[in-house]
């Protein structure tokens, strides 16, 4: 058996033309939908996502800007400049890239990003919320692992989900987002004992660590949809996720790495930054 391919481009490409057609009414409107990016790095793959989400912000008319601060950025030069553009109001969503300079919190740090332009849910009261049941905005990824469970009709309701990750960006968001639709969930991280025992009982399989290869078909039940979050950097300038190749002859469906999560990703934070203009719009009458 090789898995059904669950890509995710064709959501992607809806996402992107929902937020293309909503992006010119605003526009027109004279509120053209604005993203500020914050970037703290020298990080190669970071910048290469930050590159990603500027073309696609402008392939689908939204404006985005990215204020580096550099690599040496004091953690409190950072929250001001999130203040800053929290209460800005020409910009209508905030987004703080990881990796951050040692020592600081991204939790800590997003504190200083205002709730309603959080567009990918790093506040630590956009996930208190979403834990809740209450509006807010998710990180984009974590939704698009339910997004793209949802686009290749994976059932959900009562059945097992295992998230291997507990990152307050990817892990527990997703873990939370499958609960809300009724998956009974599991969440394993790095102190999990017989992690192969644990994922074998998963019908639905999301691997979000960041270690190529970890999960093999030895992990996966037979027939298990598995979603592959990871991205991680190759030597040769590829990337590859967390989730063997091996892993295909087992499982029933898997996203590929790139090409799953990751545009759905980038479109979803779009949407998110559409829709936080549109409220502050409305919010101002
Ligand atoms: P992270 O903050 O480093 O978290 C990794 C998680 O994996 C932690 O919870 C860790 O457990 C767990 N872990 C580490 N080794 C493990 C092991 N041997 N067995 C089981 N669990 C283990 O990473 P992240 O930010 O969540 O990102 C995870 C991956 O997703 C990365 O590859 C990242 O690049 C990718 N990502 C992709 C997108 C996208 O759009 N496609 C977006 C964001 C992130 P502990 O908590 O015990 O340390």
């Amino acid at each position: 058996m090789t898995a059904a391919e669950l890509s995710g481009a064709e959501l992607a490409a809806t996402v992107r033309a929902e937020a293309t057609a909503r992006a010119a009414e605003l526009t027109a409107a004279g509120r053209p939908p604005t993203l500020a990016v914050v970037t703290a790095t020298a990080d190669r793959s970071s910048a290469w996502y930050v590159r990603s989400i500027v073309r696609a912000a402008e392939r689908c008319g939204l404006a985005c800007a990215v204020h580096d601060l550099g690599p040496d950025a004091e953690p409190a030069a950072i929250a001001a400049e999130l203040a800053r553009l929290s209460a800005d109001r020409a910009v209508h969503g905030v987004m703080l890239q990881t990796p951050l300079p040692a020592g600081t919190s991204l939790e800590e740090l997003a504190l200083s990003i205002a709730v309603e332009k959080d567009v990918d849910g790093a506040n630590p009261l956009s996930l208190g919320r979403l834990a809740s049941g209450l509006p807010a905005f998710a990180p984009a990824t974590a939704e698009a692992v339910v997004a793209l469970l949802d686009h290749h009709k994976v059932e959900l309701s009562g059945r097992h989900a295992v998230v291997v990750g507990r990152s307050t960006v990817v892990g527990k968001p997703a873990a939370h987002l499958l609960l809300d639709r009724d998956a009974t969930v599991t969440v394993c991280h790095s102190r999990t004992r017989e992690l192969a025992a644990v994922t074998g009982t998963a019908d639905v399989l999301v691997a979000a660590v960041g270690r190529p290869g970890l999960i093999t078909a030895g992990h996966v039940r037979p027939g298990a949809v598995v979603i592959d979050v990871g991205t991680n950097p190759t030597p040769e300038g590829g990337l590859v996720g967390d989730v063997a190749p091996d892993a295909a002859e087992r499982a029933g469906a898997l996203t590929p790495v790139p090409g799953g999560v990751g545009p759905v990703t980038t479109a979803l934070l779009l949407r998110h930054t559409v829709l936080a203009a549109e409220r502050a719009g409305v919010a101002r009458g």
